[in-house]
């Protein structure tokens, strides 16, 4: 018999990029299960990585770990590959890494093995039963009677005896008479067979060929985009192959950008398959993550759904990833430390589980894209709307040439009446929330400023209230100009004022508005999705919200109100955001039988991204677009990772970002860029700014980053800023 090797290698979460060394107990411990261990003066949770032979440390001064938490492993060996390849690849400390993947439950300790309470009546309670007792206590006989045919759980007795069932249990618990224990309830067997699945429609010959390519691939690794326009029939894609997936005994995770806005997605897998789902997103308390994880862990939950962090969640017998709109930037993390992308993880998940990933998008990421041309990812297309083929019309409206008012030009009335003559529906984007973005004094031209922003204030009319949309903060809405009591106006276009001047234009026709003022609560949004695709609500007014996930059959006029924004951003990744926002918006039209048409307002009609978008769609905006970040040398084509850092001053920010770039001089194989304030410099009442790195290949960007990191926690001047590595950014400022 093999001896337990005598060190445990420990990630603790802490900013030091190292494990930490611990002799294990007798038992023998395997990677990846939870330990408690002493670290400086506190007590720490943290995963065993590896166990070895020996250790720097000095055998005498090596502690001992304290309590092991698990009876398996938490994470499998794949699961401790991809968190320390993620702790490497986004240079963040494996210990924070690790306790990134966890939900905070299990960090503080929770048992994951699912735990069930059972009862059992012992030979004394056999003996007085025997003798009728108890004798005047009717819940007490009829708790003992159910015993005496068995063992049960909680969950039985309450379900057989109802609330009073506890207290009868306590007092017979304090007789002896019966008595319980906790035990992990045990997984299914492998291999269950999966349940019958509900029939989707037959797949038209391109899904067929898509879903055919996917699953020839199960039981090993390969990366697929599956690109097709909205309505193409992805989703029937994805669900085709975890029914197989399924059929195999195996499992799948799905991931999504956001829940809330994607109950359709959520509604579909569970309709069509009658196995347990476990479903995780932020809106979780931390005790229903918990019971997510245990069901998904203990491979209770045949279908892993959830947001970003889901990426991480255990699937007992993984046998498929899908990551729906792939493009979505909520995939990755923007703030705090560790920034990863889930997207990005997912495909290298699948990689060391050998099992596919499906990347699905009507919008594929650049880098997605170039994924494809350099054939690391294979490209199944679907053409066609699967219910319906003719492409909604696009076109422009020239804003310099038409009249508008409150920002709705006359050829877009125009085209809204003659939808809604025709019984259709129609959907005006404006990415604004809000009444109006600012608020002005006509007399001396004071606006309503953030003070802890550089930033206007929102005018929420409803709720008579200024609103930052950076920071949060409130206040009442003057009436009056603070500065010389003349009367102020709301200036300019938000969905609020939208609504209002089309309830105006088209008095009794219902509009129903859809963002993150009206859509607060779980159930909101079904209720609006509802109302508009019952055909009660004839105008729908909406943000990025209505972009995502959402069928509306009878939209067959979408109006994007202002396209400009994206235009002419220092972001290099602006425009390809715009191209997916108006695709995405423009995929809303004409889902159903009738032809869409959709109109875009700009006062840049020329604009090559416009035409080009107009002309070729996505696919030859794409192929521009490359081509011009071929040229500049950005991502794809290089690496980028950003230095970001926050200040109490502006100069304290730029201080700490012209020190780091000192410390990099004559470093080989980089570019640095900066540093700059951001484009929106004071947030929050706290200063930021940035320090870009680029490098044409990445083990260059990894060899520099790995020397230099350390060597900015040093300097004097990062004692006044907050900081953080972004390794491929999504969101330059
Ligand atoms: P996507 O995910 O690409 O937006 P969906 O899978 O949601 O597309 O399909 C759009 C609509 O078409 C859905 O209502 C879906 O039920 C239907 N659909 C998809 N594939 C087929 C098919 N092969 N036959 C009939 N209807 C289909
Ligand atoms: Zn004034
Ligand atoms: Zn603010």
């Amino acid at each position: 018999m093999s001896r337990a090797p005598p060190v445990l290698r420990v990630a603790v979460a802490t900013p030091l990029r190292q494990l930490f060394d611990y002799r294990g107990p007798a038992d023998p411990i395997r990677p990846g299960m939870r330990v408690r261990v002493p670290f400086g003066r506190r007590r720490m949770i943290g995963v065993v990585m590896a166990a070895a032979e020996a250790s720097d440390i000095a055998e005498d001064r090596l502690k001992a770990v304290l309590e092991t938490l698990d009876d398996r492993p938490v994470f499998d060996a794949g699961m401790l590959e991809l968190l320390q390849w993620a702790a490497g690849y986004y240079h963040h400390p494996i210990g924070e890494v690790v306790a990134a993947a966890l939900p905070k439950a299990l960090r503080l300790g929770a048992s994951l093995a699912a735990q069930e309470e059972r009862w059992r009546i012992t030979a004394a309670g056999r003996a007085a039963c025997g003798q009728g007792e108890p004798r005047r206590a009717p819940r007490q006989r009829e708790l003992l009677a159910a015993l005496l045919l068995g063992e049960r759980s909680t969950a039985q007795l309450r379900e057989q005896l109802g609330e009073a069932w506890r207290a009868a249990a306590r007092l017979l618990g304090t007789r002896g008479w019966i008595e319980s224990a906790q035990v992990s309830s045990a997984p299914p067997a492998a291999g269950d067979a999966a349940p019958a699945a509900g029939a989707g429609p037959p797949l038209n010959d391109e899904q067929r060929e898509a879903a055919g390519r996917i699953e020839a691939s199960l039981g090993q690794f390969g990366a697929f985009l599956l690109q097709g326009v909205t309505g193409s029939g992805k989703t029937e894609v994805y669900l085709r192959v975890t029914a197989q997936t399924l059929a195999q005994g195996r499992s799948a995770l799905v991931l999504v950008p956001e829940i809330g806005l994607t109950p359709q997605l959520v509604g579909r897998f569970r309709d069509r398959f009658g196995v347990p789902m476990a479903v995780l997103h932020s809106g979780l308390t931390d005790h229903e993550r918990l019971l997510a994880w245990r069901e998904a862990y203990a491979g209770r939950a045949r279908i892993v759904l959830g947001t970003r962090s889901a990426v991480f969640a255990p699937v007992a017998n993984l046998g498929v990833i899908i990551a729906d709109e792939e493009h979505d930037a909520s995939y990755k993390q923007q703030d705090g430390g560790f920034r990863y992308s889930a997207r990005d993880l997912a495909v290298m998940r699948a990689r060391r589980a050998a099992v596919p990933v499906v990347l699905g998008s009507a919008t594929p990421a650049l880098e997605t894209l170039h994924n494809v041309a350099a054939g690391r990812y294979t490209r199944l297309v679907l053409t066609r709307r699967a219910v319906q083929s003719a492409p909604p019309r696009l076109a422009l409206i020239d804003l310099r040439a038409h009249a508008h008012s409150a920002g709705l030009s006359t050829p877009a009335l125009q085209a809204i009446e003659r939808h809604l003559d025709a019984g259709g529906q129609a959907l005006v984007f404006l990415n604004r929330r809000g009444y109006a973005p600012t608020l002005l004094c006509t007399a001396c031209g004071w606006v309503a400023p953030c003070k802890d922003c550089d930033a206007r204030l929102t005018v929420h009319l409803a709720a008579q209230a200024l609103r930052c949309h950076h920071c949060g903060a409130e206040a009442l809405l003057p009436q009056r100009c603070p500065q010389c009591g003349f009367a102020v106006k709301p200036v300019g276009q938000g969905t609020e004022r939208l609504e209002e001047a089309l309830a105006q234009r088209f008095p009794g026709v219902p509009c129903v508005r859809l963002d993150r003022d009206v859509v607060r609560r779980r159930g909101d949004l079904e209720a609006a999705v509802r109302r508009i695709a019952s055909g009660e609500g004839r105008i729908l007014v909406g943000t990025q919200m209505v972009t995502k996930g959402h069928d509306f059959p009878n939209v067959t006029l979408v109006v994007v109100l202002n396209a400009d924004q994206g235009l002419f951003s220092t972001d290099f990744r602006a425009p390809e955001r715009l191209a997916q926002t108006i695709v995405q918006v423009a995929g809303r039209a004409g889902r159903g039988t009738r032809p869409g048409e959709v109109l875009i307002q700009t006062e840049f009609p020329d604009h090559p991204l416009l035409t080009g978008l107009l002309q070729e769609g996505y696919e030859g905006f794409a192929r521009t677009a490359l081509t011009e970040r071929r040229q500049a040398a950005w991502p794809p084509f290089s690496r980028l990772a950003a230095v970001r850092d926050s200040a109490r001053t502006a100069q304290s920010a730029l201080d700490f970002l012209t020190d780091a770039r000192a410390l990099a001089d004559g470093a080989r194989g980089v570019r640095l860029l900066g540093p700059v304030p951001a484009a929106m410099a004071k947030r929050a009442g706290r200063h930021h700014a940035q320090l870009l790195i680029e490098s044409p290949e990445r083990t260059a960007l990894h060899r520099f980053l790995e020397a230099w990191l350390p060597l900015l926690a040093a300097l004097p001047s990062a004692r006044r800023v907050r900081w953080a590595l972004d390794v491929d950014p999504m969101e330059l400022f």
